[in-house]
């Protein structure tokens, strides 16, 4: 049962605002949002996914710069590249609405996470440091699929442990965020109080003029 909506791609530069989901894998699930209306994905292009793991720091700085680098000169393997973690992402927003809904992950979302987890699995090693066995990046040759494999290791070794009845889809208008609810009463039910909030706030006091433009516009006019 899946709708299927039409979804722009805009270029958009990240800002504190747009990273809410309590872990970068699922800030990057949201690298899509407003998929409940009119989805806009903000990836447009691969230094873009650069960027944005810079803004969540997701890899240390001279991982980036090394993929930045790569990415000049070999446009082409890039834009497969994004266009492979992509295909992670939506697997990644199927799998956690699933969870959300209490019913089971799909096994081609399992099989493809399994897959990005492993490669993340080694891009790693173990070392010992300081009386105790440290994870590290290996420093193998930097591959463009590095992203998507670590938004896989983070989301398998960080997100799911954690308890999955915290695990929320924002349920304001035009967003669809996904989050994980740290809040101590466990009742956090929007991305942003600011925003979805109070838009969900106004769509009950104006709950016959639905012809308004929604509180998550904001959203949308930030291109450039
Ligand atoms: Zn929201």
């Amino acid at each position: 049962m899946k709708t299927v909506l039409e979804v722009r791609t805009e270029s958009h530069h990240f800002r504190n605002r747009d990273i809410i989901g309590g872990d970068p894998a699922l800030d990057f699930v949201n690298t899509v949002t407003g998929r409940d209306q009119s989805p806009r994905d903000w990836l447009d292009s691969y230094p873009r996914l650069l960027e944005w793991a810079a803004f969540v720091h997701l890899l240390p700085k001279r991982v980036l710069r090394a993929l930045a680098k790569k990415a000049h000169k070999e446009p082409a393997a890039a834009a497969i590249a994004l266009a492979r973690a992509k295909v992670l992402r939506e697997a990644l927003f199927e799998l956690v609405t699933r969870i959300v809904s209490r019913r089971a992950p799909t096994k081609s979302a399992l099989a493809l996470l399994r897959e990005h987890w492993i490669t993340g699995i080694k891009a790693h090693e173990l070392r010992f440091g300081g009386g105790r066995v440290l994870i590290d990046l290996r420093n193998d040759p930097i591959d463009f699929d590095l992203i998507a494999s670590t938004v896989a290791y983070r989301m398998v070794q960080h997100v799911l442990p954690l308890p999955m009845n915290r695990l929320r889809i924002c349920q304001g208008p035009n967003c669809s965020w996904v989050f994980i609810d740290s809040s101590k009463a466990g009742r956090r039910r929007w991305c942003d109080m600011a925003v979805c909030g109070n838009a969900a706030k106004f769509r009950r006091f104006h709950a016959r003029s639905r012809q308004r433009p929604s509180a998550h516009d904001h959203k949308s006019l930030n291109a450039g």
